[in-house]
């Protein structure tokens, strides 16, 4: 039996070398020790996944900021991976990208990383939210960072956040990105809200719409941008199987493992309530009760999507955004208003692509 194992890794815990003002995580980590995660940890997860019998491994490094643990820490990772490990293993990361210089660079195209690299927008999104800890912009950093990947031919998507304002400026940013040649897009719509930072549902189903409009423009005229939420509805459409967890209408299995060994089940659920184990544990990929009451709890659909049209696409969303109290997808109104106004485009692309693909076998 073909057992994958997807792990999203915090090597440099919630250590961050800037200062965004909607980082979900910097409370998430705040009680926790913001320690660089040790050798003797990571021999412990090799020797854990080798345990388990994985038969491919997929590891996403993510942060704070994953570049602060160093590139002597990654080398060390990816040799001894290679030397204990004898699946196909993959590696991605995410990063704000500041630390990424010609030799991280370097090292990304050896491994055969794929990267994401935070960027809301142009000068004026990106300043608004992604500032260094004295308020300073980091856009030039971040385009070097980009400018490096680029040399060495390393494959990269950008990482845009999504709250009332940067939604608003979608058509600066959609230019932005294009004027730019970045051609895979990911645009997340933002977690923590407070501070004067929301996202409305009406607002989000004005940008959902924009954005959609300004792809298929570009989809019209033969130029195709890969924007992940667009992406994964079309697929749904061909009859495959979204990649995105929040898009698959139940909980993904992977895991979260903290620098200090805590495993928690999802990204935003990095809480004490949720931890399922330590990977100094015996065999802590194996679903406990933990892991499972969390899968459960995205199982239960709400009333609303049970009698709703566009749940076969839509399929509820993103635990995150109905688990109070399991009311309605907080995002609800905004996914009815797009897929009012995208689905049947979609929906055609979507059949276009089959029968091409029919065509080709
Ligand atoms: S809460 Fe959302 S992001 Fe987390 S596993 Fe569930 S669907 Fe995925
Ligand atoms: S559009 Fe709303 S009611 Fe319909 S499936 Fe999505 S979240 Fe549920």
């Amino acid at each position: 039996m073909m057992k994958n194992l997807t792990l999203l890794i915090k090597p440099a815990a919630g250590l961050c070398n800037i200062n965004c003002t909607y980082c979900f995580y910097k409370s998430a980590s705040r009680a926790r020790d913001n320690n660089i995660m040790s050798r003797e940890t990571v021999d412990m997860l090799i020797r854990r996944i080798r345990e388990y019998g994985a038969s491919a491994v997929n590891i996403l490094f993510q942060g704070g900021e994953p570049t602060l643990a160093g590139l002597d820490f990654f080398r060390c990772f990816t040799d001894r991976v290679r030397q204990n490990l004898s699946v196909p293993v993959s590696y991605g990361m995410q990063s704000n990208g500041i630390l990424i210089n010609n030799a991280w660079a370097e090292f990304f195209r050896e491994n055969h990383f794929l990267l994401g690299v935070s960027l809301d927008g142009g000068r004026r999104t990106t300043d608004r939210y992604r500032l260094d800890k004295n308020s300073r912009s980091v856009l030039p950093q971040i385009l070097n960072g980009i400018s490096a990947l680029r040399k060495s031919g390393v494959d990269f998507n950008i990482l845009s956040v999504i709250d009332d304002k940067n939604a608003m400026d979608i058509e600066n940013t959609w230019q932005y990105f294009k004027k730019h040649d970045f051609r895979f897009l990911q645009f997340i719509p933002l977690v923590d809200e407070g501070m004067g930072i929301s996202l409305s549902a009406d607002i989000y189903a004005f940008f959902l719409k924009r954005c959609f409009d300004l792809w298929y423009e570009d989809w019209k005229k033969g130029c195709y941008i890969s924007v992940r939420h667009i992406d994964n509805y079309i697929r749904i459409l061909m009859g495959e199987q979204p990649e995105n967890c929040a898009m698959c209408g139940v909980c993904g299995s992977y895991f979260v493992l903290e620098a200090n060994g805590d495993l928690f089940p999802c990204d935003f659920y990095c809480t004490e309530e949720r931890r399922i184990g330590n990977i100094y544990d015996d065999d802590p990929f194996a679903q406990n009760e933990k892991q499972r009451s969390f899968i459960s709890l995205s199982m239960i659909i709400h009333e609303h999507c049970r009698t709703c049209q566009w749940y076969a696409l839509c399929r509820g969303g993103c635990l995150r955004d109905r688990s109070q109290n399991f009311t309605k997808n907080r995002y609800c109104d905004a996914y009815k208003t797009f897929f009012d106004h995208a689905a049947e485009r979609m929906s055609q692309i979507a059949k276009q692509l089959v029968s091409e693909e029919t065509f080709q076998h």
